[in-house]
Formats: structure tokens, sequence, C-alpha cells
């Protein structure tokens, strides 16, 4: 299928324009629907990715001085742009990433969404003014951008990834580059090229696609001039990264993976459960760090349950994401089949029993079928690691105290979901349970207005709401004698 997208930018993009990689490199970007090469994209250089930072430090200084209000416009620009682009965007990123279109509409409103919503918190960047405790001068504490960002992003959510860091980055006063995945990079360079639209100056905003990422990123984390990275994607390469930036201090965001525990007590509603699962569950087919990743139900309703999950899991029509029928298109490629079917294999293995799919679909193209265990085995790796595919593993739980065990056990603390008709108990165990986020009698947490991020090994600093905005900003503490 040919992208179509006159205005695209293939090349790497920095200081404001489409610029070749140093050494001429390029590398393709596939449909994982069929395998076919979309288009073969500028593959940044360690060179490169320094005169990004360059562009975006030459940038800096007249973006931070540029007005509050001026730069929320910008951003509501873009934020009007990305819906008028919004059927165009949901198809490239169902192209190059598969997730079916119903998931990437979705997905390009949320992205969008997060240029509206620090459009909006630009112009309320407070400081405070305080009298010190001995009365013999004020303390003035003023917020000035922390300087120039890098951005690293996963494949799983191209846009609102790039969007979700990009946004509060600009409403701060910061410039920024942007290295997205290389197996999805197209998305990012066309939300530049609407940045680019809606009036970001030129250097403001760079995207460097690079398949050479780690000697890239770390030779950008390694220039003086950068002060921030904020990095969404794998615990194993976060735990690299917080090293990299070790050597000059530089200030970490880490919005990394997750094993999310999702609850049903004995006085759920059911149905409402079983609905909350299918979003937590099977949003970008699974592909989500919010994914529930473990299904823990209690005894006596564990049995109805799964019936009604798999019933619902086995009406989904499996297919090419670009094709309007579709509810859930291929994982990203075929690496991630093959761990999503090392994993149920094992845990078959162990005892689990498959209730519904357990296997690929007869067709060309890297997908995986909807699929429902019962009866995993606590010790089984796929209550361990993230699953990151459409599989839904169950396993049965007693009492409270039970349920909350097993929930935080795991060296992950991103989201956990709890289904009760019982307020106290609901908020009781929300507070008991280890994570950043908790999805109450609700599967779907992600809202550009509200602080995203994960406790324990998922992270570090939140992104969205008013405290996303924090971490693009350094507190200045003024002493003024009185
Ligand atoms: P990944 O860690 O493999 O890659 C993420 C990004 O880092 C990509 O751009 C990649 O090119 C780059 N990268 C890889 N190795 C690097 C290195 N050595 N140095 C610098 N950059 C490097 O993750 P992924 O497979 O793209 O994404 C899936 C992971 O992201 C999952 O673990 C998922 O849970 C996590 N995720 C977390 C959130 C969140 O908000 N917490 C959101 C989405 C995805």
């Amino acid at each position: 299928m040919p992208l179509d997208i006159p205005d695209l930018p293939l090349d790497l993009w920095i200081d404001g324009k489409p610029t070749p990689a140093s050494d001429d490199r390029r590398f393709d970007v596939a449909d994982p629907a069929t395998g076919a090469v979309l288009a073969a994209v500028s593959d940044g250089s360690v060179e490169d990715g320094l005169a990004a930072v360059a562009a975006a430090e030459a940038a800096a200084a007249a973006w931070a001085a540029t007005a509050p209000r001026e730069r929320a416009e910008v951003l509501r620009r873009a934020f009007l742009l990305m819906q008028e682009r919004s059927e165009e965007l949901a198809r490239l990123i169902s192209l190059e990433n598969g997730k079916a279109l119903v998931d990437a509409r979705g997905e390009v409103a949320y992205a969008a969404e997060f240029f509206r919503w620090y459009g909006e918190e630009a112009v309320r960047i407070l400081g405070t003014v305080a009298t010190a405790p001995s009365g013999q001068n004020r303390i003035l504490v003023v917020h000035q951008p922390v300087g120039v960002a890098v951005l690293v992003t996963p494949w799983n959510f191209p846009a609102a990834m790039a969007t979700r860091k990009i946004g509060p980055a600009l409403a701060a006063g910061c410039t920024v580059v942007l290295k997205p995945a290389s197996d999805t990079p197209l998305t990012a360079l066309l939300v530049a090229r609407i940045l680019a639209d809606a009036g970001v100056p030129p250097g403001v905003v760079n995207v460097l696609p690079a398949r050479r990422s780690g000697a890239v990123v770390s030779a950008m984390l390694h220039h003086p001039s950068v002060r921030k990275l904020s990095f969404t994607g794998s615990t194993e390469v976060g735990r690299i990264l917080l090293r990299e930036a070790a050597d000059q201090v530089v200030n970490c965001s880490m919005e990394l993976g997750g094993n999310a525990p999702f609850l049903v007590f004995e006085d759920a509603d059911l149905d409402a459960a079983v609905a909350g699962a299918m979003v937590a569950k099977m949003r970008n087919a699974g592909e989500a760090c919010t994914a529930a990743n473990r299904l823990y139900v209690h005894a006596d309703v564990a049995g109805e349950f799964s019936r009604r999950l798999a019933e619902r899991m086995s009406e989904l029509r499996v297919g090419p994401g670009t094709a309007a029928e579709t509810d859930v298109g291929p994982l990203v490629n075929a690496d991630a089949v093959d761990k999503v079917d090392e994993l149920v294999r094992s845990a078959v293995a162990e005892g689990a029993r498959v209730v519904v799919g357990g296997d690929r679909p007869d067709r060309v193209g890297s997908y995986f079928n909807p699929t429902v265990l019962n009866d995993v085995p606590p010790s089984a790796a796929i209550l361990r690691e993230e699953i990151f595919g459409p599989v839904a593993p169950i396993v049965t739980f007693t009492g409270e105290a039970e349920a909350i065990r097993l929930a935080n056990d795991t060296e992950y603390g991103l989201v956990s979901y709890v289904y009760t008709n019982d307020l106290a108990r609901g908020l009781r165990v929300s507070e008991a349970l280890d994570s950043g986020m908790v999805g109450l009698n609700r599967g779907l947490v992600s809202d550009p207005a509200a602080p995203f991020g994960g406790t324990k090994q998922s992270g570090i600093g939140r992104e969205g709401g008013h405290e996303g905005m924090l971490d693009y900003l350094e507190s200045k503490y003024i002493a003024v004698s009185w």
C-alpha cells in the first residue's frame, strides 16, 4: 500500500528541514502486515546527532524567551493540524506499526491532546514567594526551562509517545532532539512537519531516526548542552541510558516497562470487569506498557469471568491494521510473535490451559490469535515478563490480602487495575498497590491531563498533567534581602 503523503519527510529533520544522513545511509521501514517496504529513511549518524543537538542549542535561548502565550498558540495550532490530518496520521501509524485503524485513530486523538493540554499549561508556569523563617529575607522561586532535551521513544505508540514529550518540553521553553524507534520513524517525521507548519521555529524540534541508536544517543548525552533525557522504552535500555546520562549528570525521566495486574473481586460487576479487561488487555493488540499482563480473579467468579472474556476474545477479527473490519492487527514484527508464542508454550508446558486462541492464525504477516489462558501457575514466565501481545493469563485468588500480595509481586510498578463494587475496598486496595497508577473499575488510565508514570523498575518521573511539565523545568531559588 503506497504511503501517499507528499509532505512526509524521509530524511532526518534537523534545523527545520529534511537533511540526508552525513554518510548517506538509509534503512527500510516495513509494513508488519505484509513485510513490504514502505519507505527508506535516512539513518542518523553520531555526527548527525551532534548536528541536531547544535541546532537545538542554537534555538534554545530564543525559544525560552518566546512569550508563553506565543508558545501556547503554536501548540494549539499543532493540535488543530493533527486533528485535520488525523486520518492520514492514523493510516500511517497503522501501516508502520500494524495496529488496527480503530486503535490508531484513538492514538491520534490522544497524541494531539498533549499539544492542546500543554498549550494551555504554557501560560500557567507559576513560581512562589515566601517569607524566610528568619523573617530577614524573601524566598523567590521561579521555574525555568531545563534546556536542550533528548527524547527517545518506542514503536508501540509512535505518535503519542512523541507528543507526550514534545508538548510539555515546548510549553516549558525547551528545545528537543527526538530519536524515534527504528520500526516506526515515519509518524514522528510527520509530527515534525506538522509542528513546523504550526509555526515551531527551526531547531526547536529535531527528529533523528537512527538505527545506530546506542552510539548516537550516547554521543548526544555526552554533549555538554544536553540537560535532559526523557526516555520511554524497556527497563533494560532505560538502565543503560541512566548510566550514560550519569557522566554529564543529565536530568532523567524514565517511562519503562510494566507488568500490570488486573484484580477482579467477587463483588465486581462482571460485565464491567470483562469490558475493562478487553480494553486493558487488547488496546493496541496488547502491545502497551499499560496492558493487563496478569489477571487475578476471585475463585468464586473466575469461571464465569474467563468464559465471558474468552467469548469476547473469540469474536475479535484479526487482520491487517488498515482494513476497516480489523479489531486486532499484526504485532510489530516477527520477533514479537515468536516471543509471545514462546511465553504461551512455556505456560502450557507448566500446566496452563488454553481457553481460546493460543496459536498463530494461518496467514502471512506477524499475527497472534487473541488468547485466554486459565490455571496459570504462579511460577510461569508469562506472569513475570511483559507479554506485549494479545494474551490474557488468568490466576485465581481467594482473599484481599492474597490478591494484593500477588499483584505487588513484580519488579515493575506502572499501573494496576481493580474491579470491585465496594468503594472502601477499592480505595484501600488502590492505596496498597505498589504502582504509579491505578484504574479503579476502569480499564484505561491514560489521560493527557493526568500524571502518567511508574514506581520501582517502571520508571522515574511523570508525563502528562501538571506534573509532566515539571520534568522540563528547573526550580531557581532567589534569596531576596528585604
Ligand atoms: P526499547 O527499549 O527496545 O527501545 C526504545 C527506544 O530506545 C527506541 O527508540 C530504541 O531505538 C532506543 N534504543 C534501544 N537501545 C538503545 C540504546 N542502547 N541506546 C539508546 N537508545 C536505544 O523498547 P521498545 O521495544 O521500542 O518498546 C517497548 C518497551 O517500551 C516496553 O518495555 C514497554 O513497556 C515500554 N513502554 C513504556 C511506556 C511507559 O510509558 N512506561 C510506554 C510505552 C512503551
